[in-house]
This record gives C-alpha cells, sequence and structure tokens, in this order.
C-alpha cells in the first residue's frame, strides 16, 4: 500500500428529510442570537422565511450572495454583517450562498451554519473563492469551513433539472479529483467511490423526477461525501481550469465542471489509471471518461463549452492562464496539452474510448 498522510477536520452535519426544522436549535447550541441570513437574489423568499423560522435568533436575510464571489459582493457581506452587528451567518442555497458566508467567515471572523439546497459541496471545504479583476483566487483558511451543515432534501426538491443535473457533477468532479489529487488515501478515495456510485445512481432520477425525494436524498449524500473526500484530498487540473474559466469569462460553474470532467479524465487516463479504474467501476462503465460524458448527455447537461458563453478566440487565453500557476496533477500539465483539452471541451467532443 502507497504511504499516505490522513486528516480530517471535525464536522457536525445533520442529514434528513426535514431536518431544517432543528436550524434554530442549532444556532441556540452554538450560543448564536444574531443570525444573519445569507442567499442570492433568486432564493431571496427562501431566505425570508429561513430567518422568520429564526425569529429572534436572526438579524435578518441578506440576498445578497453572486456566483464566484467578486470582491465588492464580499466587501459589501461584511459590511452588512457589521452594520447588524450580527453573530453569525446561516447560508441557504447553493455554493454562492455558501461562499459569501465564507468571505464573511474570513474577513470578519463570524462563523457559519450552512443549509446546501445544491450538490456544489462548498459548504466541507475550508477553501474561500473571491474573483478579482477577471481572476477567480482560491485559498484556504480553516476559519471558512462552516461549523455545522443541515442537509435537508426537501429543500432541494424545487431545485430545476436543468441545475440539478450540472450541479451533481460538480460533486462527482470532487469525487474524481479527490481519487487522484495530492493527498489521496484510502479514507478519502471510499468516500469518492461511494459518492460517484450514489451520484450515478440518482441523477439521472432527479433530473427525470426532481420531486422524487428517495433519490434526491442520495444526490446530496453523494454531494456530501464528495465534498468531504476533496476537502481531504485536494484538487488538482480539472478544478484549476474551472476555477480559471469560472472567474476570467464569468461562465456558469456547474457547468463548465460537467463540460470539463470527462476531458480531464481524458487527459489524467494513463497517468492516474488506478483512479479512473475506480470511477468507471463506481459508474459500471467501461471507461471514466467516456462514462462521464455519456452521463451529462443522458440527464441533459450541455457538454460543450461553446453553448454556454466560451468564445473560442479565448481558448489561448485561457491555455495560457491555467498553466501560469498549475495545480498538482498526475499527469503533466503543459500549455499544448491544456489548449487541445480546451478545443475538445469548446466542440463538445466525446473522449475516444481507452
Ligand atoms: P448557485 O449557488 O449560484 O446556485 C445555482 C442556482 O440554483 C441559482 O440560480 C440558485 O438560485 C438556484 N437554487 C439554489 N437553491 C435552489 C433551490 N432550493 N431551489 C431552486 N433553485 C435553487 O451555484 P452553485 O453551483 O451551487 O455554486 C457555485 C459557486 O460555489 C461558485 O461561486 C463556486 O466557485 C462555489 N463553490 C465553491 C466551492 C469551495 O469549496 N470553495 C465548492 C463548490 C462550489
Amino acid at each position: 500500500m502507497k504511504p499516505f498522510t490522513y486528516e480530517s477536520a471535525p464536522a457536525r452535519v445533520i442529514f434528513g428529510a426535514g431536518s431544517v426544522a432543528q436550524l434554530a436549535d442549532e444556532v441556540r447550541r452554538f450560543g448564536f442570537k444574531r443570525a444573519l441570513v445569507l442567499t442570492t437574489k433568486g432564493q431571496a423568499a427562501l431566505g425570508e422565511k429561513t430567518a422568520a423560522r429564526l425569529g429572534d435568533l436572526s438579524v435578518g436575510a441578506y440576498p445578497g450572495a453572486v456566483m464566484h464571489t467578486p470582491a465588492d459582493v464580499g466587501e459589501a457581506g461584511c459590511a452588512e454583517a457589521r452594520r447588524l452587528d450580527a453573530d453569525c451567518t446561516v447560508a441557504v442555497g447553493g455554493g454562492s450562498a455558501i461562499g459569501l458566508g465564507k468571505i464573511i467567515a474570513r474577513d470578519t471572523g463570524l462563523p457559519q451554519i450552512a443549509v446546501p439546497t445544491t450538490y456544489s459541496g462548498s459548504e466541507m471545504t475550508a477553501i474561500w473563492g473571491v474573483t478579482k479583476d477577471g481572476v477567480k483566487v482560491t485559498g484556504p483558511d480553516p476559519k471558512v469551513r462552516p461549523v455545522c451543515v443541515i442537509y435537508d432534501p426537501e429543500l432541494t426538491l424545487r431545485l430545476p433539472a436543468s441545475v440539478s443535473g450540472p450541479s451533481g457533477l460538480n460533486a462527482m468532479a470532487h469525487s474524481v479529483e479527490a481519487l487522484y489529487a495530492e493527498n489521496a488515501n484510502p479514507i478519502a478515495s471510499l468516500m469518492a467511490e461511494e459518492s460517484i456510485r450514489a451520484l450515478g445512481k440518482s441523477l439521472p432520477v432527479v433530473v427525470k423526477d426532481p420531486a422524487n425525494l428517495e433519490a434526491r436524498g442520495e444526490a446530496l449524500y453523494g454531494a456530501w461525501l464528495a465534498a468531504s473526500a476533496l476537502a481531504q484530498a485536494g484538487i488538482a487540473l480539472h478544478h484549476k481550469l474551472c476555477h480559471t474559466l469560472g472567474g476570467a469569462f464569468d461562465l456558469p460553474h456547474a457547468e463548465v465542471h460537467t463540460i470539463l470532467l470527462p476531458h480531464a479524465c481524458a487527459y489524467n487516463r494513463d497517468a492516474a489509471a488506478e483512479a479512473m479504474a475506480r470511477v468507471a467501476r463506481s459508474l459500471g462503465v467501461q471507461d471514466a471518461a467516456v462514462g462521464i460524458y455519456d452521463l451529462a448527455l443522458a440527464i441533459g447537461a450541455k457538454v460543450a463549452l461553446k453553448d454556454i458563453g466560451m468564445r473560442e478566440a479565448d481558448l489561448d487565453k485561457a491555455a495560457g492562464l491555467v498553466v501560469q500557476n498549475p495545480y498538482y496533477n498526475p499527469a503533466p500539465v503543459t500549455r499544448d496539452g491544456v489548449r487541445a483539452l480546451l478545443d475538445d471541451a469548446f466542440h463538445g467532443r466525446r473522449p475516444a474510448a481507452a
């Protein structure tokens, strides 16, 4: 067995249909008295409802979160938390709401309780992200990891199929990279494999029948495991590609993950052969890259960067940005290699089978 280092952070996770009803108890349990509820604009009503659910324990709802957390959005969130003298945040929504909570935690020290309603997985990581001048910067800080996470599948029943599918593949990307990232270890790999199995099984049901609570629960369980695996093992080329494209060209986060993942798998196919075999086994397919591409098609997700707003003229710039400060990756990261990968992803080509 290969040597490894295993380190896991303490996590309080409450999982189950209807578990959001325990939110006030959790706020009290930590001794918080002035929770600021965070959402995106689109989930403002859910934020108001959550603040009302908290009653005297909340100082209000703030629907100011924006995808990729532009720097001024982070600053405005911090100012609001200070103005209202909040003593914690409660993010309800996807990675955008949780991402704002992380910046508030980083810059003001306020702890966050997360109630995720997508499969982005941000709630389990200690990684914050901010976008400034078209560049997304990410970094680790233990205080941005939420102190408590409430996973309630009932809150995901309204998540449209068009969001659920790519969001689920965003989660799967965490598991795929956890299997070959620098700090991969046997425990993270167990979680990653189980998560890929759960997501592969549940996502086709979720997009066909969004109100299927059983499938929603399994998808959320898969997302939790995926993010936990990533939090331990780290990330590699695929996440670097997604952060670069999302930040520099303002592309939708989950869709970028969905489109690039099969190509990142193909790129690492030989250098991370064991990880790829584990992905294929979890999905019950012959080849990880092809299997994930076919799954994306099966759940109606877009498979080409050209269909989500990327311009072909920007591919050279994107390849240059990706190789500037490359993350660890099993296969060497070369400009030509990345450029070819982006070309395949731009056109949405099906990866060749191994
Ligand atoms: P998001 O939070 O913007 O949500 C996607 C869409 O889903 C939005 O339109 C939102 O209104 C909608 N939505 C959310 N919950 C809903 C619900 N219950 N019902 C109906 N619609 C709902 O996007 P996301 O993909 O969840 O997160 C992306 C962001 O998270 C990016 O900024 C990304 O960088 C960050 N992220 C960070 C990490 C990390 O570890 N730091 C990990 C993953 C993602």
